[in-house]
């Protein structure tokens, strides 16, 4: 059985760049197929002005130490940079005001961003019984039970925006959650499974996310896919890839459009590291039903603005890593970040960098409107929450019309037809943001096990 190589990896976001690095390093052959122009899919870091912003994810949670370790075989370690000590401090909007979020249950006592009767509600939480293990419930259905009301609206709804752009209401806790469930479904309350967790990651040398740092790169985020793209010799772009056949011998073939031509590749194995409505074109042929499972996951849209305002132009001091919005306060962005207090040279000197986003399940109204709207509507807020005297020196706007995978209620029932689809034709693989994990560092992860799992089927 000859092919071209070993593995194909279709899509060279995060997720197909580390999986196709694994292979390499395992010693299989792979080749990389991007449509776009770069490598780095969501992942991008721009300059201007003397400033440097990120077009998607701004930092990385350091949640796993696979990520150090994909990082030292890199060689790019050194480029690393923390989170500053003051990005600790996280912000909710209350009352059209930043309120600093507690950061121990101390400070949990006399917070202003929860009410009295809030923090009394959740001293009941230890002793509500569990869900049943069969019964799918939102976050928000979830976080209401568990937590009160206020809980969800100051607590929950902002954290859901801030990493899915999502609605709380038809985010499922056991898809998009899944540690939370399992706390509760293993220790019959989140706050007693939190205390014996911590004893367990100590002992695993993991970290919780919450209570975890994060980090960057000295150049951006864009270093890492530069890394990635680099190591991977085999990395074609403007490559999309528009068909697979799978044959009866196990292997596959792809065809795809290169600067107006056709090209066919074959491998062993095929890895679809592509967004749900890219994989669902892709496996439609395949099974239909897979298909109109990967159809079925949304992606609202997304604005992200990048901000420099003179540092004197804005009253708030910008001493955390930025706010939240819950959809309480009625607002029309999501948060913001304070990415020159986060990370040194994102902004000129005596100018801070914010980064702003907007959009997303709770205002697509607002991702919708053509950049310059976006950009006055992001100034007129941060006008009113910060304190800014002056309109920004200048403003990016970048739109994303298909940001983030909703892990919806029914989520974990359409991966079933994923994982269906990978037992009844070896070799095809799934590896993307809408399976495992929106996060970077959940792509790493996800990456790694892939790259496993392929590498001992392969080789056999
Ligand atoms: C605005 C924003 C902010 C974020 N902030 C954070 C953050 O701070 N921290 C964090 O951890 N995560 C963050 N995330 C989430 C994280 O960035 C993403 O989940 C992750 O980068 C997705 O990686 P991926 O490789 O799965 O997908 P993608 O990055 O979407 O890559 C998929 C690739 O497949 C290519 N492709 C598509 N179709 C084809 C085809 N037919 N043939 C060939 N190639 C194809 C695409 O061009 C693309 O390059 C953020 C996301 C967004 C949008």
């Amino acid at each position: 059985m000859s092919t071209d190589c070993d593995v194909l990896v279709v899509g060279a976001g995060i997720s197909g760049l580390v999986t196709a690095f694994e292979l390499q390093q395992r010693g299989l052959r792979v080749e990389v197929l991007e449509a776009g122009r770069r490598a780095g899919g969501m992942i991008g870091t721009r300059q201007r002005d003397g400033a440097r912003y990120e077009l998607g994810p701004n930092s990385i949670l350091d949640s796993t130490p696979l990520i150090d370790d994909l990082l030292r075989r890199l060689d790019i370690i050194d480029q690393r940079v923390n989170a500053s000590a003051v990005a600790a401090r996280r912000f909710v909007i209350r009352n059209a005001h930043p309120v600093a979020l507690p950061a121990s249950p101390g400070a949990f006592l006399t917070t202003r961003a929860f009410s009295t009767s809030a923090k009394l509600r959740l001293l009941r939480e230890p002793f509500i019984a569990p869900a049943s293990p069969d019964a799918e419930e939102s976050i928000a259905a979830f976080a209401r039970r568990r937590l009160g009301a206020e809980f969800l609206e100051y607590g929950v709804d902002p954290f859901v925006a801030g990493i899915y752009a999502g609605d709380p209401e038809k985010i499922s806790v056991a898809a998009a959650f899944p540690r939370l469930r399992a706390l509760e479904q293993e220790h019959g309350s989140l706050i007693k499974g939190q205390i014996a967790n911590r004893r367990e990651r100590a002992r695993h040398g993991e970290t919780a996310k919450i209570s975890t740092g994060s980090f960057s790169f000295r150049h951006g985020m864009q270093t890492l896919p530069d890394a990635l793209a680099r190591a991977t010799t085999t990395l074609q772009v403007d490559t999309a890839v528009e068909r697979i056949t799978a044959a009866a011998n196990e292997t596959f073939t792809l065809s795809a459009r290169r600067g107006g031509e056709t090209m066919t590749r074959s491998a062993r194995a095929v890895v679809l590291a592509v967004p749900a409505g890219a994989a669902a074109a892709l496996v439609d042929p395949l099974d239909g039903e897979a298909a109109r499972s990967l159809s079925a996951i949304g992606y609202p849209a997304l604005a992200v603005v990048a901000s420099v305002y003179r540092r004197m132009a804005i009253a708030h001091r910008l001493d955390g890593f930025g706010f939240l919005v819950p959809r309480a306060e009625g607002r029309r962005i999501l948060g913001c970040l304070f990415s020159s207090s986060t990370f040194a040279g994102r902004a000129p000197e005596n100018s801070v960098l914010l980064t702003t986003f907007a959009g997303g399940r709770r205002n697509p109204e607002i991702a919708a409107l053509d950049s310059e709207s976006v950009a006055r509507v992001v100034t007129e807020e941060l006008g009113s929450l910060l304190g800014c005297t002056e309109a920004p020196r200048w403003q990016e706007v970048v739109h994303w019309p298909r940001a983030i995978p909703q892990y919806t209620l029914g989520h974990l029932s359409r991966m079933h037809a994923i994982d269906d689809l990978e037992a009844g034709l070896p070799g095809l693989h799934f590896c993307a943001s809408y399976r495992d994990g929106v996060s970077v560092g959940d792509r790493i992860k996800a990456a790694h096990a892939t790259a496993a799992r392929i590498a001992e089927r392969v080789k056999r």
